[in-house]
């Protein structure tokens, strides 16, 4: 459902589509409807959500994904309609992300994740039985028939999830540390480092393996990365460095995601310099840059030196390059499959990592 942009909305379809795929799913077809406001009832329009039904009987899909985040009383009544299973754009992000987790800190943020997202949809279905029996039973008191077997059912799964979520947090706390010491051991040796930050399939780790030879998994695939790599690399004149990959960023990323995935985004927060690798060849690369500036300054980063990255240069014509060069002047222009411009990267890298000046250092007392 969209209001005003038709490209807007397509780019966010397509998106949804590459992440039910990277989910493991089989996309048959996709539907927009374009009207002010979402039906409050059914998310989608009366007409649409017919024509929705038709399609799903006549293609034989067994799932409807939703590009938004659906109240559980709207997922609730389209299933009801659509005759199959109803889950929306959070669902599916969460599922990948619970694909793809290979650290143990990494699983546990996921599952806290998780356990944030179906704990409000627990306690709306809660709300909206104990709403219907006190209806049924008319006028009664505030509290009449809320206190049914369902409810009695749903506190008790309400509490397991708080004491699973609580040990959830303090184990990640306990995780913290680890990653502490790891990062303290490269300031004291003074390795200077940078992270690649960037939206998913911008092609971070593809510039990852380029700059370290690392041999980093590299998928057509949203969120191949999820756990931090950490690599070393060294600039034209030899000075070391850590590159460090970071989780990919997606449009709306589900607000729980951004806060599992906090300790692990404040690897960007803590790093010296900041490379923002954008898909020059993607219809919307201004929203992308938009979304993870928007991250990088809730993780503290805003102020650190960013060098923008339009990778896919292999893919991008010249008027393109142009229409780039007026979003971003400063960016580069590279190929993580050709390695066009990987040189000029290493050196703007060079350029801004701290100066550390032996001699600067002998001439104060
Ligand atoms: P990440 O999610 O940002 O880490 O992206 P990946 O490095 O996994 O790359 C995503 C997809 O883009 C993969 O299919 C890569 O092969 C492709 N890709 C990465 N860099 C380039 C490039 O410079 N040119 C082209 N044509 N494709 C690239």
């Amino acid at each position: 459902v969209y209001n005003r942009d038709a490209d807007e909305a397509e780019n966010s379809l397509r998106e949804l589509a590459a992440l039910a795929e990277t989910a493991g799913a089989v996309v048959l077809d996709g539907l927009l409807q374009r009207r002010p406001h979402p039906d409050p009832s059914t998310y989608f329009g009366r007409g649409k959500v017919q024509e929705l039904a038709d399609i799903v009987t006549a293609l034989g899909a067994d799932t409807v994904i939703a590009d938004t985040e659906l109240a559980p009383s709207q997922r609730r009544a389209l299933e009801d309609q659509v005759k199959v299973k109803v889950i929306d754009r959070t669902a599916v992000i969460l599922d990948i992300f619970s694909q793809h987790a290979k650290s143990r800190e990494g699983k546990a943020q996921v599952e806290l994740a998780q356990l944030e997202y179906l704990l409000p949809r627990l306690r709306g279905w809660g709300e909206s039985m104990s709403r219907q029996a006190g209806g049924q039973v008319g006028s009664g008191g505030a509290g009449m028939g809320s206190r049914g077997p369902g409810e009695t059912k749903i506190e008790l799964d309400r509490r397991r999830i708080h004491d699973r979520m609580a040990k959830l947090r303090r184990q990640i706390k306990g995780f913290a540390p680890a990653r502490e010491a790891k990062r303290a051991n490269r300031d004291r040796f003074e390795v200077p480092s940078v992270a690649i930050a960037g939206y998913t399939n911008a092609g971070k780790s593809s510039l990852l393996n380029r700059l370290t030879q690392a041999g980093v998994l590299v998928q057509n695939q949203l969120f191949a990365t999820l756990d931090p790599t950490v690599r070393r690399s060294s600039t034209p004149d030899g000075r070391e460095f850590t590159l460090a990959d970071t989780v990919g960023f997606v449009r709306s990323l589900p607000t729980q995601l951004v806060e599992a995935f906090r300790s692990t985004l404040e690897e960007v927060g803590s790093s010296d310099v900041i490379v923002h690798v954008v898909d020059g060849a993607h219809p919307d690369p201004g929203a992308q840059l938009a979304t993870v500036r928007d991250v990088i300054g809730e993780v503290g980063a805003r102020d650190l030196p960013e060098i923008v990255v339009f990778n896919k240069a292999d893919l991008v014509d010249d008027d393109r390059r142009l229409v780039l060069r007026g979003l971003e002047p400063d960016a580069i222009f590279v190929s993580a499959r050709t390695g066009e411009g990987i040189d000029e990267l290493r050196e703007r890298i060079a350029e801004r990592l701290p100066q550390w000046d032996v001699e600067l250092d002998l001439l104060v007392p």
